[in-house]
């Protein structure tokens, strides 16, 4: 009989509550019983299963740690478990939850007004209405802070809108898109809840990604679109508050880069367990065993850190600089990780009906998006130095 095949080697989730134990194996069912089966498929076509949100919806995920408007007020804890068990099948779905659950849910809970907030998020909640969260440009990635080209201007009653997004996940079919853009006249950054079918906002799907392909990624045009008073996130006066969105949600992408280290992890010790050379399984040769534990070990010191990371969220002690600290060094871990399941894996490897290939190739997105390994790293840098090397 084969050994279980379990990337927990710390046994974290023996830590929950019950109740925030069902919800954990709950996800994971759904993710392999649903997602699993048809992820494959759907990542060639480069396409999004919209026939399985329903379901998703029925989890009764999505901004779990919002007082109030529908949510089941769960904690950070929590929220990373669940992101990270919807990584471990599926680090595109993760993201397509990251960008609803936090970006989205998270610019109009942190920043919106009080109306906003009553309007958007329950729907959002269920699912039933889609949002995205445009920052980023076709020139102005890592600069976002200082350097945003897209413009809004007051006249009269509203604000308009021009310039282009970049990335922008879920921007080809969501409901509400977050957009960021400098004033002209103060010249910060505010935030508008850009609605589907406003008059000059158009979307062109992305192609030809090799990482994260389930994901739809588009490209914005803004061309003179009006958009009301009521619709200007109120709270959102410089990217100083931009900046409280990211800083909760790169604390779920380095949860996300957990999952993705342990779908590979897992596939990959289930694979060699099987999988026979010279008459024995290569689980037993000893370099098999060499990357099998280095795969562990990093796997491990990445899920204690995120477990802190979100214990010190759900203290309110959260700072931009551990958000940082954990996205980075999961990121970068997690690249180690898919490498080492892909090379025992051999030329099945590079198969993606083994399951492997997938996180090799998503993991090469996550380690760019939410701030790359350089800016995070910077943030870091200033925080335990004092000085700011880049901004
Ligand atoms: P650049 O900023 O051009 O960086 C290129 C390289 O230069 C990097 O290695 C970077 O680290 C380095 N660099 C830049 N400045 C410095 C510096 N000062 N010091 C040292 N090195 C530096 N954005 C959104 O707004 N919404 C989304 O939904 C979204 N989804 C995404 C989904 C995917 C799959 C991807 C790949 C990206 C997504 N993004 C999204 C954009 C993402 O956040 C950016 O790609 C990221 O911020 C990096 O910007 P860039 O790609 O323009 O790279």
């Amino acid at each position: 009989e084969l050994p279980p095949v379990n990337g927990d080697f710390y046994d974290l989730s023996s830590l929950l509550s019950p109740e925030d134990k069902a919800l954990q194996l709950r996800v994971r069912e759904f993710m392999e019983q649903e997602i699993q089966p048809v992820v494959n498929e759907y990542w060639m076509k480069a396409e999004f299963p919209f026939e399985l949100l329903p379901k998703l919806a029925a989890l009764n995920i999505c901004g779990s740690t919002y007082e109030g408007y529908g949510g089941p007020n769960k904690s950070f804890l929590m929220e990373g478990i669940v992101t990270m068990e919807i990584a471990r099948v599926d680090c595109s779905m993760a993201t397509f939850f990251g960008v609803q659950s936090g970006l989205a849910m998270g610019s109009i809970y942190l920043l919106g007004s009080e109306a906003q907030k009553k309007e958007w998020l329950p729907d959002m909640q269920q699912l039933k209405k889609i949002g995205a969260f445009g920052l980023t440009e076709p020139e102005v990635g890592s600069g976002a802070a200082g350097g945003l080209t897209t413009t809004v201007k007051r006249v009269g009653d509203t604000w308009v809108l021009n310039g282009e997004k970049k990335w922008i996940g879920n921007a080809t079919f969501a409901d509400v898109v977050v957009i960021w853009a400098r004033d002209v006249d103060d010249n910060q950054v505010k935030g508008f809840l850009l609605r589907k079918g406003t008059p000059g906002f158009t979307v062109e799907k992305m192609h030809g990604k090799m990482a994260l392909r389930i994901v739809q990624n588009g490209l914005i045009t803004l061309k003179d679109c009006v958009v009301e008073e009521k619709d200007r996130l109120e709270h959102a006066n410089s990217f100083k508050d931009t900046a409280k969105v990211l800083r909760m949600t790169r604390a779920g992408v380095a949860w996300l880069a957990v999952g993705c280290a342990r779908g590979a992890y897992e596939n990959a010790l289930a694979y060699t367990l099987k999988r026979k050379q010279f008459g024995k399984p290569i689980a037993s040769f000893q370099l098999i065993q060499n990357h099998l534990v280095e795969m562990l070990s990093n796997l491990t010191a990445m899920q204690t850190m995120v477990y802190r990371l979100s214990e010190l969220q759900d203290q309110g002690l959260l700072a931009d600089e551990h958000a940082s600290i954990a996205k980075v060094f999961c990121s970068l871990r997690t690249r180690d990780v898919v490498r080492g399941a892909r090379e025992v894996m051999g030329g099945n490897g590079i198969l993606l009906e083994y399951n492997v290939a997938r996180f090799v190739a998503d993991a090469e997105a996550i380690y760019s998006y939410e701030g790359t390994k350089e800016i995070n790293t910077l943030i870091v840098g200033r925080a335990i130095t004092g000085f700011s090397s880049f901004i």
